[in-house]
């Protein structure tokens, strides 16, 4: 379990969040095998998509990094109760560290976008997109904020792998710039957060969530801390309701292959096996529907 939290610095002039994740991202670099640069994109991913979800009330947010490096595409969703997921096209990429420092940017890839959906429950589901700038995850999803959703932030996110593969560290915080917020905050701001040291190094020396936040505001009254987890919301129902969605022709050629079908989850790898038998409880119903 991790956490996440939420507040304000600068009497509302900006509002902040921060998160630490580590066993999230190791269950599930462990559920999908990933390799050191895989967990370190995929952990980034899961430590921003923690920080979009703690400012739902009900709902889900999806990040989606779809890039022209060896990982293809990363998935990463949080819902409004601290329940966290994620999955990428490629697990098994490796790509050697350069620097001492594992090339999250090149395994990305520099083109490509990156998307979020919210889906709240009540309305239409919002979705924005960019173009990606770095791949380097944080900043993409900083340009995201300030482009595509107009509010102007900056994200720091960070994953420290083992030599054995396991993750160490992961986390990271989030700046978000209100319309009070005078220049010389912002400056001063920008210039806190150059000189801070990497996230990875900030929590390998024991620093909580809230202590990076303090170390950029002294003064930040907290609104919500959240706990984060590795959940996965699939189900028997609902691989039943998107076969069913498939229509009555998908279906009906599944029953001519005679073959019943094994699906696997992408986020949790779970496998459900659908028997012929169920299938054509399926094809019923998609019947009844039209
Ligand atoms: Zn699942």
């Amino acid at each position: 379990m991790g956490y996440v939290v939420r507040g304000l610095a600068r009497e509302g002039h900006f509002r902040v969040f921060a998160v630490e994740c580590k066993e999230v991202v190791e269950e599930v670099r462990k559920l999908q095998g990933l390799s050191p640069v895989a967990t370190a994109a995929v952990g980034r991913a899961l430590a921003g998509v923690a920080m979009l979800a703690v400012d739902l009330k009900e709902g889900k947010v999806l990040l989606q990094i779809q890039g022209d490096g060896p990982l293809k595409e990363i998935i990463a969703e949080g819902d409004a109760k601290g329940n966290l997921r994620a999955t990428v096209r490629n697990p098994w990429v490796e790509i050697p560290p350069e620097k001492g420092k594992l090339p999250v940017g090149k395994a990305v890839g520099k083109r490509g976008y990156l998307s979020v959906a919210k889906d709240l429950g009540f309305k239409e589901p919002y979705q924005g997109s960019v173009n990606l700038i770095s791949g380097e995850i944080a900043e993409d999803l900083a340009y995201y904020l300030t482009v595509s959703e107009q509010i102007p932030s900056a994200v720091s996110l960070g994953v420290l792998v083992d030599t054995d593969g396991s993750v160490l560290q992961a986390g990271g915080f989030m700046v978000q710039k209100m319309p009070d917020a005078t220049e010389e905050e912002v400056i001063e701001l920008e210039e806190k957060i150059k000189a801070l040291p990497p996230v990875t190094r900030l929590l390998s020396q024991g620093y909580k969530p809230e202590d990076m936040l303090k170390e950029i505001f002294p003064d930040i009254e907290f609104l919500e801390t959240r706990e984060v987890r590795h959940r996965c919301h699939c189900s028997l129902k609902r691989v039943e309701e998107a076969l069913i969605a498939l229509g009555e022709k998908e279906l009906e050629e599944i029953l001519r292959e005679g073959k019943p079908l094994e699906i696997t989850c992408n986020f949790c790898k779970r496998t459900y096996n659908i028997s012929l038998e169920n299938i054509k409880k399926l094809l019923e119903e998609a019947k009844k529907r039209g």
